[in-house]
């Protein structure tokens, strides 16, 4: 078999697809987010303003973060030196996961070395130590749930996305003694819709289920300490097991779990995602600390983003552009066709300096493509204002359809 042409064919079915990936070749330059150096086709670098960032509020390039993370470098080293069982557990990692728990008023908490491995690894372990587990799923989860379900070898059912008639229906369905799991997330991050989590927890109190809900979008963005959507609708005490990221709003890089001591326990000793790999660095770890006591006690920065969230809604409703509806932080404009989508983010950084990544099929279903745009705190309005302009150029040149 000619190995090489096989994985030459399987590009070019993506590429025929209009769903090949190019990377942009970002510098990203502390202090000055969102701008950014942009090293295009080779030629010498290019400014652009960044408008598709997970990186939400800046916290990757707050000064204190920044100085945690230089600090620890330069006392401790670079990396952690072992799994977290064979020396690889640092103080840092102890203050943290103290800190996580306290957050979100847990009893533990438990890293990973990101969010997707952490949800591949709980979900996983948690149904495997339950025989004839089944876990219902939102059918819009991430792919990290998805995965860690499928490893998990256990059944699943798919609910219809954030459907609590369909949910109910599908526990109802299933058998009483049987343990069960409901997966699912509160800031579902390409529309930016928000799950009803209180009634998906009342459900699962009526047919004794477990949850387990992904916040990954929303820690640090919502509630007053910053815990995500079930702090803010006061839920929080009602989860099971809560599940974030250290790398989006907070701005580093990890993953973590907060539940009760004996679930996490048994998670730390069970699933291999955790067991068998080399402990976060101390300087993330640390850095990341610093961001989550940061924004427990500031609102100042997600007063900011709801804030400007809005006013760019509000734009780009404005300029007739066809802003889809959004609940949260996060801004999708329709295109609703792949190579379409390609090519409004190509003329965007060709010709004004903008960058925002087209999101494809299978990111998002096909017929729905989009430019998701993430308004930070640190978006200004000149910012803002050229952002609109550029759009409207865009859409017009490209005959994109208008708002509805
Ligand atoms: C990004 C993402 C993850 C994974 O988090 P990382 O820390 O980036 O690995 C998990 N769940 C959702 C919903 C995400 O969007």
């Amino acid at each position: 078999m000619n190995y090489e042409e096989r994985f030459r064919q399987a590009v070019e079915q993506v590429k025929g697809e209009g769903r090949y990936r190019v990377f942009a070749d970002l510098e990203r330059r502390c202090g000055r987010f969102p701008e950014a150096l942009s090293y295009g086709g080779g030629e010498d670098p290019r400014d652009v303003v960044i408008w598709c960032s997970n990186d939400y509020l800046g916290m990757g390039q707050h000064a204190d973060v920044v100085a945690a993370m230089t600090a620890t470098a330069e006392r401790m080293g670079a990396g952690a030196g072992g799994t977290r069982n064979i020396s690889g557990t640092t103080h840092q990692h102890v203050l943290l996961e103290r800190e996580l728990a306290d957050l979100h008023g847990t009893e533990a908490a438990l890293l990973f070395t990101s969010g997707y491995v952490a949800n591949e690894a709980c979900l996983s372990t948690m149904a495997k130590l339950l025989p004839g587990c089944i876990i219902f799923s939102d059918a819009w989860n991430h792919a990290s749930m998805i995965e860690g379900i499928k490893h998990s070898g256990t059944e699943k059912r798919i609910f219809r996305h954030n459907d609590l008639a369909h949910l109910e229906e599908l526990l109802a369905a299933a058998p009483q003694d049987a343990p069960k799991l409901v997966a699912f997330e509160s800031v579902y991050s390409m529309d930016g819709d928000v799950a009803p989590i209180g009634a998906i927890c009342d459900l699962a109190e009526r047919y004794g289920a477990m949850t387990y809900l992904d916040e990954v979008h929303a820690v640090g963005l919502y509630g007053p300490r910053g815990a995500g959507i079930a702090e803010r609708d006061g839920v929080m005490d009602r989860l099971t097991v809560i599940e974030g990221t250290l790398a989006k709003a907070f701005g580093v890089m990890g993953g973590y779990i907060a539940g009760s001591a004996a679930l996490v326990d048994a998670v730390r000793s069970y699933a291999p995602g955790f067991i068998f790999t080399t402990a976060l660095a101390p300087a993330l770890v640390a850095a990341a600390l610093a961001s989550v006591r940061h924004l427990k006690a500031s609102q100042t920065e997600r007063d900011r983003h709801q804030e400007r969230a809005a006013r760019l809604k509000h734009l780009l409703a404005e300029a007739g552009l066809p802003v889809m509806p959004s609940e949260t932080h996060i801004v999708p404009v329709l295109v609703g066709d792949p190579v379409a989508c390609k090519q409004a983010s190509d003329l965007l950084m060709a010709e004004h300096g903008i960058y925002i990544q087209p999101i494809n099929y299978p990111t998002v279903p096909k017929g729905t493509e989009r430019l998701r745009i993430t308004p930070s705190p640190l978006h200004d309005d000149a910012k803002m204002d050229a952002l609109v302009a550029a759009l409207t150029q865009v859409w017009e040149r490209l005959h994109l359809r208008q708002a509805a």
